[in-house]
């Protein structure tokens, strides 16, 4: 299962109705945080989610409404006696937010991405794969991409009843795992589940862009496509010059990599939330799988 909790969905300034732009990715033992906005502990305890439990926090670029939540993030797991190590992924200049003495507590796995048009493979791990490109903004921003390589297919338990496979293991043959049972019994997931593929999930997540091909290459056939969706069409000229998207790019992008959903975010803090319909009508007529990202949004596939 792949999980996405949209924690913020507004841009530069937060408003009543949209906290600033972040996003919770839950998938295998991957606890994904996003561009870790202001206020974005509060955010993740609002929806239970310890600061502890997250395993990664991936930084798109050094805007301050993409990353000024992390010092508070770091402190709060520094208060809470973290000792797990965290991973922090992040454009040149991410390891200045890091604070030495988050190191006195827990391991700290910096991985500072240089700019490339390429799209490149940060880690693969288990059957998560995390891969980035840099794309079109007024500083380096990286795009990322998060994949769940496990066949994917539907669970059958009376299969699973007929086999005798006790029902602790089910979740995790579910998730694609080959797992063996206490008589010895090695369970492959092909056993159980039916239409079984070797179909991957995934979500790309923008970050701040224009328009990039790079971000399509990155974004090509993924399961979810999140996109920066600053402005409506009439402000193009000022979503160019500030190296953002509209919904008609964010519509573009999402059908010409062919992905399964659009989520606009990022959205302006000009719009006030009653242009939550005119940003849908915008990218649907040209993209219909669309969804508006709201503060609170979950999407479970
Ligand atoms: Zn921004
Ligand atoms: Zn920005």
């Amino acid at each position: 299962m792949l999980k996405v909790t949209i924690l913020g969905s507004g841009g530069a300034i937060p408003r009543t109705c949209r906290e600033l732009v972040s996003a919770l990715i839950e998938v295998d033992r991957y606890r994904i945080l996003i561009d870790p906005s202001e206020g974005v502990t509060r955010r993740l305890e609002a929806i239970g989610v310890s600061a502890l439990r997250l395993t990664h926090v991936m930084v798109t670029h050094l805007h301050a409404d993409h990353v000024n939540g992390l010092p508070g993030l770091l402190a709060t797991m520094l208060m809470l006696s973290r000792v797990t190590p965290l991973t922090i992924i992040g454009p040149v200049g991410i390891s200045d937010l890091v604070p030495a003495s988050v190191n006195s507590s827990f391991k700290v796995n910096l991985i500072e991405l240089k700019p490339t048009d390429k799209v490149t493979l940060i880690d693969a791990a288990d059957n998560v794969e995390l891969r980035y490109v840099t794309t079109r903004h007024t500083i380096q921003n990286n795009s990322y991409l998060v994949t769940l390589k496990r066949p994917v297919g539907r669970f059958n338990p009376v299969k699973a009843r007929e086999l005798g496979v006790p029902v602790a293991y089910w979740r995790r043959i579910q998730m694609g795992e080959t797992v063996k049972l206490p008589d010895g019994r090695v369970i492959e997931p092909s056993m159980i589940m039916d239409d079984i593929g070797a179909k991957s999930l995934s979500v790309a997540y923008t970050g701040d862009t224009a328009p990039s091909g790079s971000l399509v290459d990155l974004a090509r056939g993924s399961t979810i496509l999140i996109h920066d969706s600053s402005y409506l069409p009439s402000d193009v000229n000022e979503a160019r010059s500030r190296g953002h998207s509209t919904c008609v790019d964010a519509a573009l992008d999402a059908r010409e990599a062919g992905v399964g959903l659009l989520v606009l975010t990022h959205i302006s803090y000009r719009y006030g939330c009653e242009y939550h319909w005119d940003f849908l009508k915008c990218a649907a007529s040209i993209f219909p799988r669309t969804l508006v990202a709201s503060d609170g949004l979950v999407i479970s596939v």
